[in-house]
């Protein structure tokens, strides 16, 4: 400036709340090793193992990892969270009189821990070897008679999450990217959120560029322990953001799909994330500013760039989905009302889908 002054623009501040979840977070490589005094931490003594069938070696030696202080292990975790899973497990926790569950694995095996848990009231820890973010939100999915039922309260949100990026060294490239995509989902759609705060939207920006620097890196060299521990980080930032705010059009609609068609969860938001976030971008342009700044304008193709980049899937019709199935999801996703930065319409919809199914690229 002429006169040697210099003006500072800084963001407007709106009224807000804030609550912050009570879950106790320990992040580090090697973070595993300390599983038995986050248990007895927690006042318990015997701890029932959670794991998917593909995970049952990992659980067993997390059993020997944790000694006296395990009770055993349930290796019966599976996409969707069944009912009947549930019930299974809850029983093999009295039969082994368990007093707390570790759920070691992605969001489906973290939702049997929250099942199992908030039936039960036993405090859960969970171990993340996705980049979910279920292991931070207060919310289930549970599927009984092929229907799926969501709920919300504190008594499903975890106690203790132990983030070890050893964890996640051997996640595939292919989960690594679409798990990514997903937790990306998070942050984008908290980034406008409704009941947002700027605390939650510090997360989701953080999260953001996470997963824009590490997944790149992750695709030349998966085992990038750097990149790695950002991946895992983001996804801790990612899913706090999930747990504390409202989601909107995309996670509203991944959900209707999913849910409908029985599509695979991360995949979903993979393909789909382009589109939604492109169908609001303009009318919540203020709010995904930190997202255009690491991803670039417009976002919506932006984002599809980079998701091609990473070889993640593109289009619906190849996780299965018919064109024949559009109109039907376009009407359940439009069924019940909620809230979009940019009004819902029927046409809208079905031309995001139409996009989504074809692999094309958001204008
Ligand atoms: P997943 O938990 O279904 O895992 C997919 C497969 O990858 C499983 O076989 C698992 O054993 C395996 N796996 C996990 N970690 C691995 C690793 N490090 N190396 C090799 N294999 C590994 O997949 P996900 O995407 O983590 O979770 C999806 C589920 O989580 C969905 O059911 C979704 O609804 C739920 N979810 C819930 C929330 C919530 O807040 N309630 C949030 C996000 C996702």
């Amino acid at each position: 400036m002429t006169d040697g002054t210099v003006t500072v623009v800084r963001p407007r501040l709106e009224p807000f709340t804030h609550t912050a979840a009570p879950t106790r977070i320990v992040f580090g490589r090697g973070a595993l090793a300390r599983i038995g005094d986050e248990v007895e931490r927690l006042g318990c003594r015997r701890a029932l193992v959670l794991t998917t069938p593909q995970q049952r070696e990992q659980g067993i030696e997390l059993v020997a990892a944790l000694g006296s202080l395990a009770a055993g292990a349930f290796d019966g975790a599976t996409m969707h969270t069944p009912v009947a899973v549930t019930e299974e497990a809850t029983v093999r926790l009295a039969e082994l009189d368990a007093d707390c569950v570790v759920a070691f694995g992605g969001g489906s095996t973290t939702g049997l821990g929250k099942a199992v848990a908030s039936r039960t009231g036993v405090p859960q820890v969970v171990v993340p070897t996705t980049y979910a973010g279920s292991e931070v939100t207060p919310i289930l999915g549970e599927t009984e008679g092929g229907v799926k039922t969501t709920r919300s309260g504190p008594e499903i949100l975890p106690d203790t999450v132990i983030y070890d990026p050893d964890l996640t060294d051997g996640l595939p490239v292919p989960l690594s990217v679409t798990s990514g995509l997903n937790a990306m989902a998070h942050a984008l759609e908290g980034l406008y959120a409704r009941d947002g705060s700027p605390v939650f939207s510090a997360f989701a920006e953080q999260g953001l560029r996470a997963f824009h620097d590490a997944l790149p890196a992750l695709l030349d060299h998966p085992g990038d322990q750097d990149a790695r521990d950002l991946a895992l980080y983001g996804a801790w930032m990612c899913g706090t953001v999930l747990g504390g705010v409202g989601m909107s059009i995309h996670h509203k609609i991944c959900h209707t799909l999913g849910g409908s068609l029985d599509l695979p969860h991360a995949e979903t938001h993979a393909v789909l994330l382009p589109h939604t976030i492109g169908y609001v971008a303009e009318a919540a342009a203020d709010a995904l500013i930190p997202a255009v700044d690491i991803f670039d304008d417009p976002l919506g193709a932006a984002l599809f760039d980079f998701a091609s980049s990473l070889r993640a899937p593109q289009r619906l019709r190849d996780l299965g989905v018919a064109e024949s199935d559009l109109d039907t999801v376009t009407d359940l996703a439009l069924a019940k009302p909620y809230w979009s930065p940019r009004p819902l319409e029927h046409q809208g919809i079905r031309s995001v889908l139409h996009d989504a199914w074809a692999g094309k690229r958001p204008s």
